[in-house]
């Protein structure tokens, strides 16, 4: 198969084009994109680490306010286990 971004040649099942470096998973080649949908922003394929680093920070500041909450139950006593 070719590479979507640049054209050249690559193996088949590989992850990233050895000429270029861009993935190879692109479906539409970013010409077609643009020129279908001209107002549209291109948004990088890639993009998907901002969105992890934002629910690993969701995760993170629910684990904390839920042990929080179980700390402050715990201390007065709301499970009557003191
Ligand atoms: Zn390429």
């Amino acid at each position: 198969m070719n590479c979507p971004n640049c054209g050249m040649p690559v193996d088949d099942g590989a992850v990233f084009c050895k000429t270029c470096g861009r993935p190879t998973n692109i479906s539409t080649p970013p010409v077609t994109v643009s020129r279908l949908y001209p107002k549209a922003e291109r948004k990088p394929v890639t993009l998907t680490a901002d969105e992890r680093c934002t629910a690993i920070l969701l995760a993170a500041v629910a684990a904390v306010l839920t042990a929080a909450l179980l700390a402050v139950l715990v201390s007065t006593g709301c499970f009557g286990l003191f």
